[in-house]
């Protein structure tokens, strides 16, 4: 079907925004054609100017608001640097967890069509600032001063930013302080269009409980120069850093990291606290960011889980064995399964650490290594999921449908994979029983929940 926009380029328009896309644009519409306008919040009446009218859908910007939302904080008097990595700050944090939790709720009947599925409120964090223990930032340049932040929404200029509302204060020291260090010694920054230059990202990692901090260096070339200045002021510089690392990325991409990873002073891994376990942590592996909201989303699971000490259970995307060695204390045996290798590495270490010998890890693809279980005949009692932003991949699902664990824990970074593959799992016999979403990333648009499912 060929249509036709209902506005054109520079029209000015009144408009109601109904929703928030992923990236925190609201969307209103004319006739039914879409329009993403940025600075908006669900609610809001207002006159747009429009930039763009593609054939299904346009772009604008804020002229005039006519009617304000309840939730909107005004943040005209500060600073824009302040930000990086939100997309709905100018909303209250009450306006946000309301929207959050009525994603889920909708999102779970719309794709799910799950009706009679129990979403209960949202927990959200008592302070919702400075919540993040790990910062990744593009490092560029400008007039021969480094520069270190994040990209300016929908370009590639990199925004200096010295300090964000949502990082821990002491990843924003040490970042700066890695950034001052390189440009003083005159480390070139990267240049993406070029792919000339040496430095390319700094992260930092935080182990808020131990006070450790890791610095990851990531660099165009395996040279790095001028390394041993670097490290020595580091060291003597950066408080709580007890490991530098540097990974070498020489490809162009935009891909932040690169295969070589080399520990160039102290420790390989830093260590953290959840609970009652220790995990180590190394430069490659996945660690939630939200230490705080961590702790509630692994509790949540394991009390989802309901486990007596006789299961078997599977941790499919276990990472670094975080859920696994929380689920070990409570089941008979735990098979975490996981596709990076360093995380198992860690996950391996992880268990000794904390002296748990019920745990086993392996290396793999979820959907690939849990079917060969099965095969075996190997099946779980208890299956937990965890997977990335696309959710499961549908030959685990089918396996799962397959292998008849009694029990699934489903936790999820993105609701509207988490209804489709809870709509295969309805179909295939089991039951949604209770969905609580935890707001591990305020500011921002991201929602995560932990599903109770059980066999019919
Ligand atoms: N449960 C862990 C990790 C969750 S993040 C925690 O809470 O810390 C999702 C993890 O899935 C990442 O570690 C990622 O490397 C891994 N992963 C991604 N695709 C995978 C796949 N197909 N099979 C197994 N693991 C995968």
């Amino acid at each position: 079907m060929k249509r036709t926009a209902p506005v054109a380029k520079n029209d000015f328009v009144d408009v109601v925004f109904e929703d928030l896309t992923h990236e925190g644009a609201g969307v209103a519409k004319v006739d039914g054609y879409p329009i993403f306008v940025p600075n908006v919040l669900p609610g809001e009446k207002a006159k747009i100017k429009v930039l763009k009218a593609n054939k299904g859908y346009g772009f604008g910007r804020l002229v005039e608001i006519y009617t304000e939302s309840p939730y909107r904080v005004d943040l005209s008097q500060k600073d824009p640097s302040l930000y990086g990595g939100c997309q709905i700050q100018h909303m209250s944090y009450e306006g946000q967890l309301t929207f959050k939790e009525k994603q889920v709720r909708e999102v779970l009947k719309r794709i799910g069509k799950l009706e009679d599925v129990s979403v209960h409120p949202i927990i959200g964090m008592d302070k919702p600032m400075h919540y993040r223990n790990k910062a990744q930032v593009p490092v560029g340049e400008e007039e021969g001063v480094l520069i270190a932040g994040f990209f300016k929404p929908r370009t590639h200029e990199i925004v200096d930013a010295k300090e964000s509302i949502i990082q821990d204060p002491v990843i924003n020291e040490t970042v700066q302080t890695v950034k001052e260090i390189c440009s003083e010694l005159g480390i070139p920054a990267y240049n993406e269009e070029t792919h000339k230059g040496v430095l390319r990202h700094i992260m930092a990692r935080f182990g808020k409980v131990s006070g450790e901090v890791m610095v990851v260096i990531i660099t165009r070339t395996a040279e790095l120069p001028f390394k041993e200045r670097i490290i020595e002021e580091i060291a003597a510089r950066v408080p709580y850093v007890k490991s530098i690392v540097q990974n070498i990325n020489t490809k162009k991409t935009n891909v932040i990291f690169g295969e070589e990873t080399r520990t160039l002073w102290g420790s390989e891994v830093i260590y953290d606290r959840i609970g009652d376990i220790n995990f180590a942590i190394s430069a490659r592996s996945f660690y939630q960011v939200n230490p705080e909201q961590t702790k509630v989303l692994y509790d949540k699971a394991l009390e989802y889980a309901e486990l007596t000490g006789e299961e078997n259970v599977i941790d499919a995307y276990c990472g670094i064995g975080t859920i696994s060695l929380f689920l070990a204390q409570k089941a008979k045996k735990v098979f975490g399964v996981e596709i990076v290798p360093q995380a198992i590495e860690d996950a391996k270490r992880n268990a000794e650490l904390n002296n748990i010998q019920n745990v086993e890890f392996a290396v793999g693809e979820a959907e690939a290594v849990i079917p060969e279980w099965y095969k075996q005949g190997n099946a779980a009692d208890v299956l937990v999921v965890d997977p990335p932003r696309k959710g499961c991949d549908e030959a685990l699902l089918q396996t799962i449908i397959d292998m008849k664990p009694k029990k699934v824990v489903y936790v999820s970074c993105n609701p509207a994979t988490l209804a489709r593959d809870l709509r295969v799992l309805e179909d295939g016999g089991y039951k949604t029983v209770e969905v609580q979403p935890v707001d591990m990333f305020p500011q921002t648009m991201h929602v995560e929940a932990v599903a109770r499912i059980e066999l019919r």
